[in-house]
């Protein structure tokens, strides 16, 4: 069954990210998206709580202390929700081991854990014990919280992918998912090295999907543009005649492919060169925004032909 995200679900995920990547700006939006469409100041606040385990006190603090500026300028008139039931009665470590396993479904050990014990003490008396015994709010919610905290880090590729199993084990669907992955990758935009820019309009013929573009130089002979793709966008086959291309990844994730050749997976800090009369296509992943620099290699005449739009087919066979 495939189902999206309802506002109340987006606004978290938008939230969860925007105080993971320490964007106070982005969060606040966020908040006031929320609480307008019915999240309650206490959903905030544990999902805000939340955030300490997964980024830290400092970022949960810088969070939390939004959410209070934001509820005090709105009049203080936002519903507050419900509080947590009385916490169960017993060892932490005892319930919270029932929860993580409930939470993933099966008993989670291993070498790191018989390695460094206190690690496993921690996450199941504090993490799954003292967190997730509050149940104000239910377990889908806090998942689809951690996949948008996650999506937001960088080097946390096995605990994200660990939680996007926990998260569709409560319920959550494929494109839930996909959407949270997309969310978070989106709230990435807002910190651009050179700027969001324009959509692309002018070239939209040449796109599948909304680009968009900020020149950075387009004057002084060596014209370069920061290029930002949605999620699934790519441009058409093409060539650059005479002068070549260089892509600088910035941000996201993405594919390059040559005519003939298996695509090339992008992330930031790739280089790409690309070669004078040689026909390929890039553009994003398709659960990614993605930006790169296009420098234009200069030439004596040189100049792009468009071809084709990459076929569906053969682009929705990519992760
Ligand atoms: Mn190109």
């Amino acid at each position: 069954m495939s189902q999206s995200l309802n506002i109340k679900q987006q606004a978290l995920a938008e939230a969860s990210s925007y105080a993971a990547r320490g964007n106070q700006a982005g969060l606040k939006n966020a908040l006031v998206k929320g609480l307008d469409n019915g999240v309650t100041v206490n959903e905030f606040k544990e999902i805000l709580v939340q955030v300490y385990a997964y980024c830290g006190f400092p970022r949960s603090l810088n969070a939390l202390n939004t959410l209070m500026q934001t509820v005090e300028e709105r009049g203080n008139k936002d519903e507050l929700g419900k509080l947590p039931n009385p916490m169960p009665k017993g060892n932490a470590v005892e319930y919270g081991t029932k929860n993580q396993t409930k939470l993933v479904g099966s008993e989670v050990k291993g070498a790191l854990f018989e390695f460094a014990p206190a690690i496993d003490t921690y996450l199941k008396s504090h993490l799954f014990g003292d967190i997730f015994a509050r149940d104000n709010v239910d377990w889908q919610t806090r998942e689809l919280a951690t996949v948008a905290m996650l999506a937001s880090r960088k080097g946390v590729e096995n605990q994200l992918n660990a939680h996007i199993a926990i998260a569709k084990h409560n319920g959550l669907t494929d494109e839930q998912i996909d959407e949270i992955l997309e969310i978070a990758s989106h709230t990435g935009n807002d910190d651009l090295l050179f700027g969001f820019g324009k959509e692309n309009t002018a070239y939209a013929k040449y796109f599948t999907g909304k680009s968009y573009l900020q020149p950075i130089t387009a004057t002084n002979g060596v014209p370069m543009f920061n290029v930002t793709f949605e999620p699934k966008c790519r441009n058409n086959w093409h060539i650059h005649h005479k002068g070549g291309q260089i892509l600088l990844v910035t941000q996201g994730r993405g594919w390059y492919q040559e005519w003939g050749k298996e695509p090339r997976e992008l992330k930031p800090g790739d280089v790409v060169n690309i070669p004078a009369e040689t026909k390929h296509w890039h553009g994003a992943a398709k659960d990614s925004w993605f930006t790169h620099i296009a420098v234009e290699v200069p030439s004596d005449g040189g100049s792009t032909e468009w071809l084709e739009a990459v076929a569906d087919e053969e682009y929705n066979k990519l992760k």
